[in-house]
């Protein structure tokens, strides 16, 4: 008997690298001033080339503009429009830009089938090291998102990055965190177990996690998260084909986004799902794709989201 394992057929679009946090391992942020911002007829532009390649979800990851900046409100306005531009051409739009203000949290579930944000580690610790200069990174700050978004009744995404500093007490208290959040408002739909792994443009020297630690992770992330959040892995940090089985068996079911380039990532390019299927092949696992939305949360969307969710499920046929 086969089991599924899910992954998204997305692509990412980057409203701007620039951030005002500088987080060590950072692969991704531009300096404020060095980048120009994607404008709309950009995102058009990339989005038309991407009709009839059976891209489902459209991963909007943003650098940051500081919350007091005289820029927050440009910012803000040109994720909403391209999140209003990707559904209007019939993609489904995730968000994960940050932390936002709870006003610009209940503006973009009116435009997302569901959003992100990575709790990180819950641990304060980490603000002397690497998140020393990242604002945003206050675990308190990201633990209220986690409850905003509960709030709201928007479908969630979260998860916890290792290797960055912290110990295994740590990750468990983070995952804990994370369960007691998800139990209260029942809308953490998967948890991301994130290897740091080492990039080319960062400024930290840690070796990346040990990856060879990752099963164990899975397996006491299983019993600690509620059954209803799925765990995901992303395979293009597990490059090892028996370590990605190994994570299977541990508990992972899902393997997230994958797109033509993994932005956070950027030296480590997703698998494609060819060569996935060819690792599960002579074994119990299939892989199948999803929505950015898993169908328990299809009612909770507004009426006009749930219309988008309805097409996608006549045209490919997927099953609720
Ligand atoms: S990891 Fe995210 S928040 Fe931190 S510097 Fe990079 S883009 Fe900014």
């Amino acid at each position: 008997m086969s089991s599924y394992i899910t992954y998204s057929p997305a692509y990412t679009l980057v409203p701007t690298y620039e951030c005002f946090n500088r987080c060590s391992y950072c692969n991704f942020r531009v300096d404020i001033g060095h980048d120009s911002w994607l404008n709309l007829s950009e995102a058009q532009e990339k989005l038309i080339k991407l009709k009839d390649k059976g891209i489902w979800e459209i991963l909007i990851l943003s650098g940051e503009v500081h919350p007091d900046s005289s820029q927050r409100n440009n910012w803000f306005k040109r994720i909403y429009e391209i999140c209003e531009l990707a559904l209007s051409m019939g993609f489904l739009p995730h968000t994960n830009v940050g932390p936002l203000t709870f006003s610009e949290m209940e503006q973009l579930k009116q435009v997302n089938v569901s959003m992100g944000l990575m709790l990180e580690q819950l641990t304060p610790k980490l603000l002397q090291t690497v998140h020393r200069y990242a604002p945003s990174k206050n675990p308190q700050l990201r633990l209220q998102q986690l409850e905003w978004a509960g709030k709201l009744g928007i479908p969630f995404t979260t998860g916890i990055l290792l290797g960055i500093g912290e110990t295994l007490q740590d990750s468990w208290e983070s995952l804990e965190a994370i369960a007691t959040i998800s139990e209260k408002w029942g809308h953490i739909q998967e948890c991301i177990l994130q290897p740091y792994s080492l990039g080319t443009q960062q400024n930290f020297s840690y070796p990346g996690f040990n990856l060879e630690k990752l099963p164990l992770v899975i397996a006491k992330a299983r019993e600690i998260l509620p059954k209803t959040i799925t765990i995901q892995i992303p395979p293009n940090l597990i490059s090892n084909p028996n370590f990605l089985l190994d994570c299977l068996k541990a508990g992972a079911r899902d393997l997230g986004g994958i797109s033509p380039k993994d932005e956070v990532n950027p030296d480590y390019p997703h698998p494609t799902t060819k060569s996935l299927m060819e690792i599960f092949q002579s074994t119990p696992w299939q892989l199948i794709s999803r929505l950015p939305v898993y169908p328990q949360y299809y009612e909770w969307l507004p009426i006009h989201l749930q219309k988008a969710i309805q097409n996608y499920c006549k045209i490919k046929s997927i099953h609720k």
